[in-house]
């Protein structure tokens, strides 16, 4: 535990390598993951995120673009499936496919009516979903969105989408105590996590990760095992298909968040300075390996 543990709840030290099981056995049996993103002129974010989800060793993943962008992000996928997704009433038939093991949501999805209606859609489907970037903007803007969260669910806000979210809970970490000891970052996850029944992974120099029993880890840049040249374009789309692949293969949300804000790091530094997001998944076979 960390001397932050305000209420008795386990906070542990994410410091060392994740346990990941073998491979073993049918594609299927890794785990398909669903990346409800990459509008038009946008398919780069989801590219990323789909990339690390597979690297992760999701057995499927595939790619739902709006059909506006099909020819755009065929073009550069390979063994990464793709299937058009006109509205919210197709997502519904897509998810009549019970292989589904997990949605990823967010990088590149847009903000439009079509896409609140898709995130209604994920989050009232229970599967295992990990919501980012416009799907964060979506919830923050409709309580009824953010009412229907649940604790399959992860978050993956950087402070400016923590900010929108929760404006109350990122006032309290701007503005100095009156009293007692500083509002942290971990209070503000673990409070949000409490709040929408969820897992929040709040990302930064330091991640905190808080499950909604209160239970808390931390990537911290003081552990040494830093790489502030992570915080480069497309680095969080990375991150949200790591996610989203670790929950395919069966991780529980607060495992899957602790495996990937560790493994997005160390991609990080064994690339080096000059890292730009796509390098990330392509490390992960050798770290993945060494732990083997
Ligand atoms: P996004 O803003 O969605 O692209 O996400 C940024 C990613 O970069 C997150 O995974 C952050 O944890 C990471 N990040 C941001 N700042 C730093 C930093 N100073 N050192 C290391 N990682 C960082
Ligand atoms: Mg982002």
């Amino acid at each position: 535990g960390l001397g932050n543990d305000r209420d008795g709840s386990e906070v542990t030290l994410i410091d060392g390598a994740p346990r990941l099981a073998k491979r073993q056995g049918h594609k299927f049996s890794h785990g398909h993951a669903l990346i409800l993103a990459g509008g038009v002129g946008r398919g780069g974010a989801a590219r990323l995120a789909a990339r690390a989800a597979l690297r992760v060793g999701a057995g499927l993943v595939t790619v739902a673009p709006p059909p506006a962008a099909l020819i755009e992000n065929a073009c550069r996928l390979d063994a990464i499936m793709l299937r058009a997704l006109r509205d919210a009433d197709a997502f519904a038939e897509l998810l009549r496919d019970d292989r589904l093991s997990a949605l990823c949501l967010g990088p590149g999805l847009g903000l439009g009516e079509r896409e609140a209606a898709l995130v209604a859609g994920a989050v009232s489907s229970g599967l295992p979903t990990v919501l980012d970037a416009d799907a964060l903007t979506l919830i923050a803007r409709d309580p009824g969105l953010a009412g229907m969260v649940h604790d399959r669910c992860v978050l993956t806000p950087h402070m400016g989408e923590f900010a929108r979210l929760a404006p109350d809970l990122a006032a309290r970490l701007t503005s100095p105590a009156e009293s007692g000891p500083a509002y942290s970052k971990l209070d503000a996850a673990r409070d949000l996590a409490a709040r929408l029944g969820a897992t929040v992974l709040l990302k930064g120099p330091d991640t905190v990760i808080a499950a909604p029993s209160g239970r808390a880890a931390i990537h911290s840049a003081a552990s040494g095992r830093e790489a502030p040249w992570l915080a480069t374009a497309g680095a969080g789309d990375v991150l949200a298909g790591l996610v989203g692949g670790l929950l395919a293969r069966g991780f529980d949300p607060m495992a899957a968040c602790e495996a990937a804000a560790w493994l997005h790091v160390e991609a990080a530094r064994s690339f080096g300075p000059g890292l730009i997001a796509e390098d990330l998944p392509e490390m992960l076979p050798k770290i993945l390996c060494d732990m083997e």
